[in-house]
């Protein structure tokens, strides 16, 4: 389930910047309606620039009353650490990484950011600092130029063009005759599964967020489209806290740590090697994707 919204805020800078997106970030907007009211607490301080040293202390969390989807759920992860997740469809994996830009609110518990409960942040600050590439990614009408800036409104070209060569994106601008002025979307170039997530990567260069948020795509993509991609995410991970939300096993074996989620919260966790070796719950994943 898809639960990453963007902040608000740099919605509404983008369609003041951008009036040919608006049809766009209405359609957004309309999705955007489905988030729970999220605001800065009286008193919220805006984040320094944060290293990215996660903690989920004792975290709980339900959609609705009744049913927790986490309950007590107790997680450390370190600055530059590539954590990835793993686990049956609908155990929280998705959820608990929505809990750090608060996309929702914890119902017990705590997280923090570099000692910082991230409540006391401003959610601007905080969600700055945080970068998403999702399965779906959210281009509006307009040029390629405005779409990869949309990682960090007013960005010059030599900067855009940077991000865009980093996300091995640079190629297919330079083969296009209106290169950055290019449209894209439904009046445009419609681009294929593997370019849109290259443009994603490409304004996540450009946000340069100490922590990043990765949602694995699931299919769509072939296998030599995906591997490519596979390699500009790695690149992009480097240096940055990673959260990967992993629907596959093959993808994340180099990892620095995998954290098995299953209904009862977390069942274990370790290195691909680790896990394999312990013959447990991970264990069971392979094999049987293995099989598949
Ligand atoms: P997947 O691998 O399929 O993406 P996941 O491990 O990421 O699964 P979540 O998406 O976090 O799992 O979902 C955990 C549980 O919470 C599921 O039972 C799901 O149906 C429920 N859930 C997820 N998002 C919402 C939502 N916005 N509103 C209500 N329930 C939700």
């Amino acid at each position: 389930v898809n639960v990453f919204f963007r902040p608000i805020e740099k919605i509404n800078s983008v369609i003041e910047t951008y009036p040919k997106g608006v049809a766009g970030f209405r359609r957004y907007l309309d999705f955007l309606d489905t988030a729970p009211d999220i605001r800065d607490r009286p008193g919220a301080r805006v984040a320094p620039a944060l290293r990215g040293d996660i903690r989920f202390q004792d975290v709980s969390f339900g959609y609705g009353v009744g049913r927790e989807v986490l309950s007590h759920v107790s997680l450390d992860i370190r600055p530059g650490e590539t954590v990835a997740f793993v686990g049956p469809s609908g155990a929280g994996k998705t959820t608990l990484c929505s809990l750090l830009p608060r996309f929702y609110e914890v119902t017990g518990g705590r997280v923090t950011v570099d000692g910082q409960d991230i409540r006391d942040l401003t959610l601007a600050s905080l969600r700055g600092q945080i970068g998403t590439v999702q399965q779906d990614v959210f281009l509006f009408g307009g040029t390629l130029r405005e779409n990869i800036a949309y990682g960090r409104l007013g960005a010059g070209d030599a900067e855009i063009l940077e991000a865009a060569r980093r996300a091995r994106l640079g190629e297919v601008i330079e083969l296009l005759p209106q290169g950055l002025d290019t449209l894209i979307g439904e009046r445009g170039v419609k681009l294929s599964g593997g370019q849109k997530q290259r443009l994603a990567i490409a304004r996540m260069f450009l946000k340069n967020p100490p922590i990043l948020i990765l949602d694995e795509a699931t299919s769509a993509l072939d296998t030599a489209t995906e591997r490519a991609i596979q390699a500009s995410l790695t690149e992009l991970a480097r240096g940055r806290t990673t959260l990967v939300i992993a629907h596959r096993l093959a993808t994340i074996q180099n990892a620095d740590r995998i954290v098995v989620v299953d209904e009862s919260g977390i069942a274990e966790q370790g290195t691909h090697a680790e896990l394999l070796a312990r013959g447990g719950r991970y264990h069971q994943l392979h094999e049987a994707q293995a099989r598949a």
